[in-house]
C-alpha cells in the first residue's frame, strides 16, 4: 500500500439508477457546439469540421436533487442539457464499429457554464476551463446501464426553468453521433472505464438565477433536477 503524505481525497463518483454501488469517475470530456441549431445561437456555422473538446474535473461532478450555490465570478449563469455517456472499458484508436462495446451506460446531464467568462475566454484566446470547469459545474443524474436502457440515439432531451420548455429537441440532431465521438476521442486520447463524455447540448441555452429549479429529461434516462441557491 502507498502512503500519502495528507489524506486521500474521495473517488468522484455518479449514482447508478437501481443500485446502491456507485459508478466511480476518472475525467470528464465534453464535446462543444455538437448541435447545429445551438452552433448558430452561439454565433458560429454548424459544420461537420472535426469536434472539438474541452474537459471538467471529475470533482465538479453534483448529483440529482441537489442545491448548486450560484457560482463565483460570473453574472451569467448559464444551463446546458446534455446526454452523459459513461464509458465502462479501455480503448485507444477505437473503430466507430466497435464504440459501443465501451459503453456502460447512459445519463441526463447538464454542463454548467459561466457563460460570461467562456466567451471572454474564447475572445482573447485563453483556455475556457474558468467558464466550464469550475465547482459543481457537471451535473449528473444516475447512470443507466446498456443492459436496461441499450443505446439511446434518438428521442427527446428537454430542459425546463421553474416549468417553463428552454430546450426541447432530439437525440437524433446530434451533428456527431456517440460512436463518432467515442471513435474520435481515442484517436486522440487513451480513453479509461470511468470516463464520462457529455455529448453537447441544443439551442435555447440560457441563464439561472438563485432559486431557479432547473429540470433536464431525455426520453428513457429520467429527469435530473438541480436548485439553484444565493451565491455563498
Ligand atoms: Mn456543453
Amino acid at each position: 500500500m502507498t502512503d500519502y503524505v495528507i489524506s486521500r481525497h474521495p473517488v468522484a463518483s455518479a449514482a447508478v439508477a437501481g443500485s446502491e454501488a456507485r459508478f466511480p469517475v476518472r475525467r470528464i470530456f465534453c464535446v462543444g457546439r455538437n448541435y447545429a441549431a445551438h452552433a448558430r445561437e452561439m454565433g458560429k456555422d454548424p459544420n461537420r469540421d472535426a469536434p472539438f473538446f474541452f474537459t471538467k474535473p471529475a470533482d465538479a461532478l453534483v448529483d440529482n436533487h441537489q442545491t448548486v450555490a450560484y457560482p463565483k465570478e460570473t453574472e451569467n449563469f448559464h444551463f446546458e442539457a446534455e446526454l452523459v455517456v459513461a464509458i465502462g472499458k479501455d480503448g485507444s484508436n477505437i473503430p466507430e464499429e466497435k464504440s459501443l462495446d465501451h459503453i456502460w451506460g447512459y445519463a441526463v446531464g447538464n454542463d454548467f457554464t459561466r457563460r460570461d467568462l467562456q466567451l471572454e475566454a474564447r475572445e482573447k484566446g485563453r483556455p475556457w476551463d474558468w467558464g466550464k470547469a469550475f465547482d459543481q459545474s457537471a451535473v449528473c443524474a444516475a447512470i443507466h446501464p446498456v443492459e436496461e436502457v441499450g443505446h439511446p440515439d434518438k428521442g427527446s432531451i428537454k430542459l425546463t426553468v421553474n416549468g417553463d420548455v428552454k430546450q426541447d429537441a432530439d437525440l437524433a440532431e446530434l451533428i456527431w453521433s456517440v460512436p463518432e465521438i467515442i471513435s474520435i476521442l481515442s484517436h486522440s486520447m487513451d480513453l479509461k472505464a470511468g470516463d464520462l463524455i457529455y455529448t453537447g447540448t441544443p439551442a435555447g441555452v440560457g441563464p439561472l438565477v438563485p432559486g431557479d429549479v432547473c429540470v433536464v429529461s431525455i426520453e428513457g434516462l429520467g429527469e435530473l433536477t438541480t436548485t439553484i441557491s444565493e451565491r455563498l
